[in-house]
């Protein structure tokens, strides 16, 4: 039973086959916290994790972001994703 973050405040909701709350970190009233919204994606990007396939954060519509049909990446894999992707030379001009 997940704990999620609404516009009303932090509610816990009860019932299974909920979605997992959104995990990225997200400045509130200057702080720190996790996002908690009701998630709709989980991250296709790799493990963070021994044994896990997929880094699978669970994200909101808000923080994820897609990469391909169906593939999506929290906004951690996202900056690494674009930092390892070679296609980036091609849009920066050389000085
Ligand atoms: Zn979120
Ligand atoms: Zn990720």
């Amino acid at each position: 039973m997940p704990f999620y973050r609404l516009k009303t405040g932090i509610v816990h909701m009860k019932g299974s086959r909920l979605p997992s709350p959104c995990a990225a970190r997200v400045l509130i009233d200057g702080k720190q916290q996790v996002c908690l919204a009701p998630s709709g994606y989980l991250c296709d990007g790799p493990p963070q994790r021994q044994g896990a396939s997929t880094c699978d954060q669970p994200m909101c519509e808000a923080h994820a972001r897609q990469i391909g049909p169906n593939r999506h990446l929290c906004p951690a894999c996202y900056l690494n994703h674009r930092e390892a992707d070679p296609q980036r030379g091609l849009f920066t001009s050389i000085v």
